[in-house]
């Protein structure tokens, strides 16, 4: 029999509170025992105890001896509390083959004689954060009274507040990566450190974000930019529990962030184009007057279409094009790459709306043609478009071009596999790629009022 107390579990809770212990202790999670157990309960007691944070125990375990009206006195808290954990230490086992734990599955769940008034084998959501409370029968499954968690499961979910992001409700961030889990548990557990360090205690994490979506992005960015690591390897699944447990109205909204997102996030910061890449973010951010914005808290909290883009599967190209300034903000080359990896667009379709939209520029720059720009700019149908696109070809050939713009297998295959669906995303691509490529020349040739005046401000709707 293995010798092991702590490995990972899929259940979020108790994995956020595994990594917790283990960062609190200075070992690995499998490394650690029961006197790594004790000590660090002993810390924790002293912690919840604090103003601050037992005020956090009302929305992670409601009812929790601490903050329950019905033990009186400092001290009789944190007995009570301290009984009921060395109880789940004392009853912990190693790790087995299986077992009714349904977070481990691979332990029994044992009788608690310190788990509420008369004990119980089963777990409430005054230990176990969204697991119902016992006088609702109907809320588990098969209608028994409590969750079933084993011994060490259960204590292991005591230490999440430690690892958890106050963002308005409580946010707890769940991965099967064991570097994510690692480095997210050490910025918590140093940002409780720190209050235990200056006498300060303030809570769960807490940096000002009240809007859990730009929280998400901030914890991943934060943890991908501060530490060294071959990130791109990874193909982590992630997801953001945004919780709260009170005794009235809890909640759960779950945020996933798909692995190619993170891959994409984990590279840019390596590509030359990374400062672009902060002012595309920038541009995602909704109702913000730039002009009058002095620090990154009064944007902060603001609805950012990037950032919910990202997480709800959407397109973030619009968002790459400054129309009024004719840019192509990140480039071609950060900009395929978020094709490539993130949308999963055919290599040989980016390839093909570069070729063409590379031959467009040639033309509206040789033919000093900046009205066909425009048009390429405003066409607002797929109709539109393709009869441009063909007036574009006559054009090309009548001025002696050496090919055409595109085969018939290109324009069915590649410019617009799926038709008019496609078109407006076809359509901005070239766009990008032709301001990428004629910038300087646009700028040169001034950009008239009159294209200005037509330009649509909303960036939005480009998506
Ligand atoms: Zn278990």
């Amino acid at each position: 029999m293995s010798e092991i107390i702590f490995d990972f579990t899929g259940n979020p809770f108790v994995d956020a509170g595994i990594y917790a212990i283990s960062q609190w202790a200075g070992k690995k999670p499998g490394e650690l025992n029961k006197d790594d157990m004790f000590k660090s309960a002993e810390d924790l007691v002293e912690i919840y105890i604090t103003k601050s944070w037992s005020k956090v125990l009302y929305s992670i375990f409601p009812n929790n001896p601490i903050i329950n009206p019905s033990v009186k006195g400092k001290e009789k808290k944190k007995i009570a509390y301290s009984s009921f954990i060395n109880e789940l230490i004392n009853k912990s086992e190693y790790l087995g083959d299986s077992g009714d734990c349904i977070a481990c599955g691979r332990r029994n769940i044992k009788y608690i004689e310190t788990n509420g008034g008369k004990g119980s084998s089963r777990f409430a959501k005054d230990k176990i954060p969204l697991s119902g409370s016992k006088s609702m029968v109907n809320y588990f499954s098969f209608g028994v009274d409590g969750a079933d968690y084993c011994p060490a499961c259960a204590f292991a979910v005591q230490f999440s507040p430690l690892v958890t992001y106050s963002c308005v409700s409580m946010l707890l961030m769940h991965s099967n990566s064991n570097k994510l889990m690692k480095h997210w548990s050490k910025k918590a557990i140093n940002n409780v450190r720190g209050q235990l360090l200056s006498n300060n205690y303030t809570g769960c994490f807490d940096e000002g974000f009240k809007n859990p979506k730009n929280a998400v992005f901030h914890i991943i960015q934060n943890i991908i930019l501060k530490q060294e690591e071959r990130w791109h390897n990874e193909t982590p699944s992630i997801n953001f529990y945004y919780f709260t447990n009170y005794i009235q109205g809890p909640n759960l909204t779950i945020y996933s962030i798909p692995a190619t997102v993170f891959r994409f996030l984990a590279y840019i910061p390596q590509h030359e184009k990374f400062g672009d890449w902060l002012r595309i973010v920038k541009r995602g951010y909704r109702y913000v007057n730039w002009e009058k914005v002095k620090e990154e808290s009064e944007y902060k909290n603001r609805e950012n279409m990037v950032y919910n883009n990202l997480l709800e599967n959407k397109s973030i190209i619009g968002f790459f094009i400054d129309r009024k300034n004719k840019e192509a903000i990140g480039g071609w080359d950060l900009m395929s790459h978020y094709l490539e990896e993130v949308i999963k667009m055919d290599k040989k379709r980016i390839e093909t709306i570069k070729n063409v939209a590379d031959e467009l520029a040639t033309y509206i720059k040789t033919e000093e043609d900046l009205k066909t720009l425009n048009k390429l700019e405003m066409a607002s149908n797929y109709k539109n478009y393709r009869n441009l696109l063909r007036i574009i070809i006559k054009k090309r050939i009548k001025s002696g071009a050496d090919g055409p713009l595109f085969t018939f297998d290109e324009y069915i295959t590649y410019l617009f596999p799926e038709g008019y669906l496609s078109y407006k995303e076809t359509q901005d691509l070239i766009l990008f790629r032709i301001y990428e490529v004629l910038h300087d020349w646009i700028i040169q040739q001034g950009i008239s009022e009159e294209l200005i005046n037509q330009e649509a401000e909303e960036v939005e709707e480009n998506v």
